[in-house]
């Protein structure tokens, strides 16, 4: 199968003089069709320069780099601008949506740099929002939106056009554990229909749900290997009720005791069993 991604031997070298940073240091990486990869690093370990090497956002010191057969390591900032519109889906932290553009018109954009006609352009960006869940929030704006929404209108926009790679730096950085559950769900159902998806994160848990993990230290891959499906659907088990601690317990009557006044704690009237018990179920809704 041809690669996709084939980094040969790349370096990276910020201020290249007495005070260089050898930011990526002979890194080698080969990525097909249809893999799932997640490349964790810790901060300053060289992710956002891989990141934009692999999104063709910048141009390697050394070393060659051919992106869907095309060799990417040489060419100047209109070329690049132009292999990366077509060839590379971003998805950011950030969401980088704009603030005044409804979710349908954020999906558009892109497609109106690229010369799609508008009919078409409006079929691609309905179809990729409703990809994504939100087909009934075409009209909506950012602020009308939760972070988990924001940043499905951001993959609707990075999948309209049918990139050959998805590339998703930290997606889940800004979101509550609920929204990264439901931005790695998606993620993985595009992976399921073939899609190509390179997730750059600092977080192991998130890491683990790749199908394969490339690890980065110092600039230098230190690890490549694929997941097993075990580890996956361990991660991905919800704690189960009856698995609480006794703190953890004794927490969740606090809170509950908090919000109803004290008089109702068990441990101050225990008679009054059924309230608390009632009480309790109504804070675990309250978590949802
Ligand atoms: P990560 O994304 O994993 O946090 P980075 O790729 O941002 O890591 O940074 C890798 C190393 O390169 C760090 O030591 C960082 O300080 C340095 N670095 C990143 N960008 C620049 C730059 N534009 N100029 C100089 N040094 C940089
Ligand atoms: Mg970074």
């Amino acid at each position: 199968m041809e690669k996709l991604v084939s980094m040969q031997d790349i370096c990276k070298i910020y201020n290249p003089g007495e005070n260089e940073v050898r930011a990526l240091d002979h890194v080698s990486i080969d990525i097909y069709p249809g893999e799932f990869v997640a490349i964790i690093g810790q901060s300053g370990s060289g992710k956002s320069t891989l990141m934009n090497m692999i999104g063709c956002l910048d141009v390697p010191t050394s070393g060659t780099y051919i992106l869907h057969g095309a060799d990417v390591s040489k060419l100047s900032d209109d070329e690049l601008s132009d292999i990366r519109n077509r060839e590379i889906g971003f998805i950011f932290q950030g969401f980088n949506l704009i603030a005044n553009l409804t979710a349908k018109e954020n999906v558009e954009l892109p497609l109106i740099y690229r010369g799609v006609p508008q009919k078409e352009r409006h079929e691609l960006s309905e179809t990729a929002l409703a990809k994504v869940g939100l087909e009934k929030r075409m009209t909506h704006r950012p602020s009308e939106m939760s972070g988990g929404q924001q940043q499905r209108v951001a993959i609707a926009r990075a999948i309209a056009q049918a990139p050959p790679v998805i590339l998703a730096d930290e997606p889940t950085g800004n979101l509550d554990s609920a929204s990264s559950k439901e931005i790695l769900g998606v993620l993985k159902q595009l992976h399921s229909e073939g899609r190509t998806i390179i997730l750059i994160t600092h977080d192991n848990g998130i890491a683990a749900q790749a199908k394969r993990v490339i690890r980065i230290m110092d600039g230098k891959i230190v690890e490549d290997f694929q997941n097993s499906g075990e580890t996956l659907k361990e991660e991905e088990k919800p704690k189960p009720a009856e698995n609480r601690s006794e703190q953890e317990l004794s927490q969740l009557f606090d809170d509950a005791a908090a919000v109803i006044g004290k008089e109702n704690r068990p441990d101050a009237q225990p008679e009054k069993q059924p309230e608390v018990q009632e009480t309790k179920e109504v804070e675990e809704n309250g978590r949802e």
